[in-house]
């Protein structure tokens, strides 16, 4: 056996762990050829075989070696290692923005702002040559130990050449950080990092994000909509120049933000006072001009913050329209993705392929559907949602309904830890599938619908209407319920969501999820062993699913194991949504 074995590409030896994502993990290691510790990021083996992700890595490898800048994470080599892809970088020995900001509330205003001009030199210098980033964000920050900031993660970064990769209409990049434009899936050009350098800004200066929220979906509805908040109603202490950076870079406009991060960083340098500080103010929104301290522009000098509820008073009467509004941008966006990418998955393929990513939303059952609401106000929804079909169910006991509600509802889904990176697949499924929540009819099933399966009788501890799928050595392997679904003509996506439970270790358990003949799921079961889960899956309808009758097939395809012997699905709920 020689050592060499366990390096990397015969070179690079683990060292530990430095970061995760959902695509990639990132390690310290050490380059065995030049003596010198490098970072070195490796594409999980899951996704190395989809080229999707690989020609993603790939182009991330050569956008971020495509500029040597201080302010941009150095990369030194990119390649493949067994069945996956790595790529090697300069190690920044320090936390990232997102870390360093941990814990210290605000930073001072001179800290913020050395700490901006590093981040808009990258920015500039990855611009000139016509890359843009597409998710600065201060996860994809990182600070050496010197202080100075280098831009990473060029994950998504997307050059004028490469177009022919790029995910038509796709909205990308972390809610919190995304500008309007990014969030409509529009047009997405350097104003775009400009604006999330802005968010940066904003939150360094402040501790708190300007849109802060419980889901994407809602955030992303403020970025469209809601005119950002002056940063010195959090903080007064900013000074009212650098204030104003901050608001021009959040303009909903990319046009009314500044020109280039050149100019930005002029601005920290050499803040903007009267009429330009006025012009400011006037792009940012009428209503905001009137709520500014506007210290540079001739003010009222410092004014605490004001208390929370009557600012939200101040905007109760107007929300329910921006609700329409934003849930209409909302369904286009979404539509535009899908129908933009819907045809180069092969849904339905003669030889199936797994076509849908299972986002483990672990809702805690049997709490109703969350309806999630833009802002949890108690003004009554003018929604269209149309109410849910429900299959007959053989036996209508008085179990939980899980009916969608319009009531506002505090939030079921656990909130995730807002420093965790969710990953832009994961996020863009949760807001394909909470817009879908909010306006899909759906077809509510329970365990017991589903026939061919193991039906318990006298179980203690089951929720009753549930059913077990066991081995293929059995006759209860697979289970099929029908569904009626209203006209679905013109429908572009199906959600599925189940709660179950995997009885025996999880890795052991494969299980396929059919609709109508087409596979929409073959994988592990992602189902805790311990306790029963709900996850949601979804996938693009590309005439999945039929007006009328529809099947829905769920298998477990293990092949050793007898009735009532692991491994187990225990079916308790599915529901499925389309749109
Ligand atoms: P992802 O695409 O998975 O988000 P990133 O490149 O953003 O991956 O890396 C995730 C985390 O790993 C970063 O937030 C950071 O903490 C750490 N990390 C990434 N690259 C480096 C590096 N070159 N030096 C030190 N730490 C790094
Ligand atoms: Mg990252």
């Amino acid at each position: 056996m020689s050592e060499s074995q366990d390096l990397i590409a015969g070179r690079y030896r683990l060292e530990r762990h430095l970061g995760q994502g959902s695509f990639a993990e990132t390690y310290l290691a050490e380059d065995t050829t030049l003596s010198r510790q490098v970072a070195i990021k490796i594409l999980r083996s899951q996704y190395a075989n989809d080229e999707r992700y690989a020609l993603r890595f790939e182009r991330e490898a050569r956008a971020a070696a495509a500029v040597r800048h201080v302010n941009i994470v150095d990369v030194f080599d990119y390649g493949q290692h067994d069945s996956t892809l790595f790529m090697v970088m300069e190690w920044v020995d320090g936390p990232n923005l997102k870390e360093y900001m941990r814990g210290q509330g605000q930073l001072a205003p001179d800290d913020a702002a050395r700490l901006m001009r590093d981040v808009l030199q990258g920015l500039h210098a990855i611009h000139e040559v016509g890359i843009i980033h597409r998710d600065v964000k201060p996860q994809n920050v990182l600070v050496d130990q010197a202080g100075t900031a280098k831009i990473s993660d060029f994950g998504i970064a997307r050059g004028a050449l490469d177009a022919g990769l790029t995910d038509t209409g796709m909205a990308l990049g972390t809610a919190a950080y995304m500008a309007p434009e990014q969030a409509r899936a529009g047009e997405v050009g350097p104003a775009a990092d400009i604006y999330a350098a802005g968010v940066i800004l904003f939150e360094m200066l402040t501790g708190r994000l300007p849109f802060p929220g419980e889901n994407p979906l809602q955030v992303m509805y403020h970025h469209v909509n809601e005119p950002p908040p002056d940063p010195r109603e959090f903080n007064p202490a900013i000074p009212a120049g650098l204030a104003l950076v901050v608001m021009k870079a959040l303009a909903k406009e990319p046009e009314d933000r500044f020109g280039s991060a050149a100019e930005m960083l002029a601005a920290i340098e050499q803040p903007p006072s009267g009429e330009e500080a006025t012009r400011i103010m006037a792009a940012v929104s009428p209503d905001q001009t009137r709520a500014l301290p506007a210290g540079a522009a001739g003010g009222r000098g410092r004014r605490p913050p004001p208390p929370r509820r009557a600012q939200r008073r101040r905007r109760s009467p107007r929300w329910p329209i921006f609700l329409v509004a934003g849930m209409l941008i909302l369904f286009a966006i979404i539509g535009i993705w899908f129908l933009a990418t819907r045809d180069d998955t092969p849904v339905a393929d003669p030889t199936p392929t797994p076509v849908i990513t299972p986002t483990p939303t672990v809702t805690p059952e049997p709490t109703p559907t969350a309806t999630p609401e833009p802002e949890a106000t108690p003004t009554p929804t003018p929604d269209p949602t149309p109410t849910p079909t429900p299959t007959p169910t053989p036996e209508p006991t008085p179990t939980p309904e899980p009916t969608p509600t319009p009531e506002p509802t505090p939030e079921p889904t656990p909130t995730p830890d807002p420093d965790e990176d969710p990953g832009v697949g994961s996020e863009m499924q949760a807001i394909a599938f909470n817009a879908m929540v909010l306006g899909a009819p759906s077809s509510e099933l329970q365990g017991v619908d589903f026939e061919g399966s193991f039906q318990p009788q006298n179980w203690d501890n089951l929720p009753e209407l549930s059913t077990f799928l066991y081995s293929e050595a059995t006759e209860y392997s697979s289970g099929e319920a029908i569904f009626v679904s209203d006209d679905v003509a013109g429908s572009v996506f199906v959600g599925i969501e189940m709660t179950a439970l995997t009885g025996g270790p999880s890795e052991e358990l494969p299980i396929e999820i059919w609709i109508n003949e087409i596979l929409v799921f073959r994988g592990e079961s992602p189902f805790d062993s311990d306790d029963t889960e709900t996850i949601r899956w979804w996938f693009r309808q590309n005439g999945a699913i039929e007006t009328g009758e529809n099947t829905i097939r769920v298998q477990n395809t293990a092949e050793q194991g007898g009735v009532g012997e692991p491994p187990w699905l225990l079916i308790d709920e599915v529901t499925v949504y389309y749109r």
